[in-house]
Order: structure tokens, then sequence, then C-alpha cells
């Protein structure tokens, strides 16, 4: 079947200004859009209150437009969908099990190692048959179908994980009553149309789970390019929580320059903005499309 028309987006947490690593993201999934003749979105996901810094949004939409980065559609804010989060969590209850769990973070750290690929230790599903007694609940999980889950990642190729060993029954409503960000990514991909999904590689580990959800919803799943990570000369991520400096939105085509050689391409001469877009986006499309 055609597959509908290209929709891409980057889908930025406002928990501080964009640095290098979240820039070699954007500008990937903006060239990769308009290598496509895509729509390109940007989303602002606020729906982590406690991580939210006021401000953030309106300094990244800055941001990237300084760099000639402009949403296609009006700029999508995670918390003006919260109706629509719960009522497609109702509507999917209908179909799929999601039950209550009243165990805590330590119960769960007891029971079960780090899985070596998520770093994260798996759920093994004791609130499934329902909550011990005198429990409350606390989070909400999903109960995940037995099996590997592959896709085929445009840059990585075929990449496969086993949610149910390796994660387990996922968190959709977290215990402080916040939705988790696997269930809204999915349900704001799926409403805005999303066909294609270019990130970075940091992210790799939650796509199974993702795919799962879209199984889940019997919706198809976008194709996805996840882009390398940008490390820190210590070999670390670059990340806000680790205090990487924002690039500098007032040199923008250096700023634009570094992030591409980031992507594995060569640096070139390019006059201003308008020079850099249309010949990064042919060079994109060389090799990409
Ligand atoms: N908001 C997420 C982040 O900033 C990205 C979500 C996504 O691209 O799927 O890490």
């Amino acid at each position: 079947s055609a597959r509908s028309a290209y929709v891409g987006r980057f889908a930025p947490s406002p928990s501080g200004p964009l640095h290098l690593g979240s820039l070699v993201a954007a500008l990937a999934s903006r060239l990769d859009a308009l290598a496509h003749g895509g729509t390109w979105l940007v989303r602002i996901e606020d729906i982590d209150a406690p991580r939210t810094v006021a401000g953030a949004d309106r300094v990244i939409l800055a941001q990237l437009a300084a760099l000639g980065m402009h949403s296609d559609r009006p700029v999508l804010y995670q918390s003006s969908r919260l109706a629509g989060y719960q009522h497609a969590l109702d509507a999917l209850a209908a179909r799929v099990p999601v039950y209550p769990c009243g165990c805590t973070r330590r119960e769960i750290a007891e029971a079960a190692p780090p899985s070596p690929i998520t770093g994260e230790r798996p759920y093994l599903g004791t609130c499934r048959q329902g909550l011990a007694p005198g429990r409350a609940p606390r989070a909400w999980r999903i109960r995940v179908p037995p099996g590997e889950i592959c896709i085929d990642d445009r840059w990585l190729g075929r990449v496969c994980q086993d949610v149910a060993r390796e994660v387990g029954d996922f968190v959709i409503r977290r215990a402080d009553g916040l939705w988790a960000y696997q269930w809204v990514v999915v349900l704001d991909d799926i409403a805005q149309g999303i066909t294609d999904i270019v990130r970075g590689a940091d992210l790799l580990t939650s796509t199974a789970r993702q795919c799962a959800l879209y199984d889940m919803l019997g919706q198809p799943r976008p194709r996805y390019m996840h882009v390398p990570l940008v490390v820190a000369p210590d070999g670390r991520k670059l990340s806000k929580q680790n205090g990487a400096p924002p690039f500098d939105a007032g040199k923008p085509l250096e700023a634009l320059m570094h992030a591409w050689e980031y992507l594995g391409f060569a640096r070139f001469e390019a006059g201003g903005l308008d020079d850099f877009w249309p010949c990064a986006t042919e060079a994109w499309a060389r090799r990409w499309r």
C-alpha cells in the first residue's frame, strides 16, 4: 500500500536550551523532511512538568529560528493534549490489559538486575494478577506481548529487542500522576500523522516499546532513523543534565556546519543560511533518499 506523504518532527523537551547534540537530531530530521519534499513539525514535549524549565520552549524555538528552522504547522505542546491522552487510554484499555501497579521503585530494584540493553530493571509483572491486599495503585502499566520486536533502522540496520524480557510491562501513567513519555510520544506521533522519526540514538532503547504501542493501537509503525550521539571529550553523551552548553545561535552557520560534520558530511563553503539549506538538502537526499 502507498505510504502517505512524508511527515517528520523534532520533539525537544523544554528542560533547557538546545546543545550541539540536540541540534544534530534537529538538523537530521529537518534535512530528511526537506529531502523527501515532506512536512516538518516541531513539538514541545512538556509533559514532564517537574523537568520543564519556564521559558525554555521560547529559547528553543528562537534557537531554531536563528538557524532558519521553522515548524511547517503550529507548534504542538503536549500540555494541551491531556484530555486526548486519557481518552486514548480509556479506548485502549477496553482492548488491551492495562493494570494498576502497587510496587515501589525499591521493590522492583530488588526483584531484578538491570537489563544490559536498557540499563533499566525489567518489571516482572508482580501486579498482573491484581494488587496485593492493602496496596494502593501507584503507576498504571500495560501488558506487553512476549517476543522480539525488530525495526529496520535506516542508519543502524536491523535492531531487535524483546520488550517483555528486557523491559517488562511498562508504565503508561506514572506514580506521580504524570503520563509516561513512551505513551504520549506515540499518541502524538499518531495524532500528527508522523511517518518518519529521525532522532538521536539515545532513544533507541525506547523504540521497541513504542512499536509495541503502535501494534496494540492498531496503527502502522513509522520508519525510524537513529542518528549518532554527540559525546563529550570524556565519552559521555552531551545532555542538559550534565551541563552541555547551548550552541551559539549568534553564529548560525558555524553551528549548522558543526552539526553537519557530526552527521558524517564534509564541511562546504556556504555564504550564508540561504546557501547552506539547499546544498545540505541535496547532499542529504543523495545519501539517504
Ligand atoms: N522529547 C524527547 C527528548 O528530548 C525526544 C522524543 C523523541 O524524539 O521521540 O529526548
